[in-house]
């Protein structure tokens, strides 16, 4: 049976969570990381998720400019790519063909970091 680890992506044994771990889906070895380094997993992980929505909503858009602040550089990086991407194509229909089209710029950064695997 097991249980999920959404921060390492594992199915581990009931016995690797605790009970807190249990409802938010952090195996106890993850709970140890240090919050900063959790925080940026989930928060890759986060700006990943909004290039595999059908629409970049203005909420979200809110969120990416919330953590391209981020002390992270990394998510920084991604959050700054994907806001971006939001601005100019937030529908993800037809997206890749409109970026092809119009910043040839940013579908190369999305392609540079992997961001674009999220897209399909
Ligand atoms: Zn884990």
């Amino acid at each position: 049976m097991g249980h999920y680890c959404r921060i390492c992506g594992r199915r581990r044994s009931n016995e690797k969570f605790s009970g807190k771990g249990h409802k938010t889906h952090v195996c106890k070895e993850c709970a140890r990381m240090p919050k900063e380094e959790r925080e940026a997993i989930e928060q890759e992980d986060e700006i990943f998720g909004f290039l595999t929505q059908s629409h970049i909503s203005a909420k979200n858009i809110s969120r990416l400019e919330a953590l391209a602040k981020s002390n992270n550089d990394t998510i920084v990086a991604l959050a700054t790519i994907v806001l971006e991407v939001g601005k100019v194509t937030p529908y993800k229909r037809q997206r890749l063909k409109i970026l092809a089209q119009k910043r040839r710029d940013l579908l190369r950064k999305l392609d540079e970091t992997g961001l674009i695997f999220a897209h399909y």
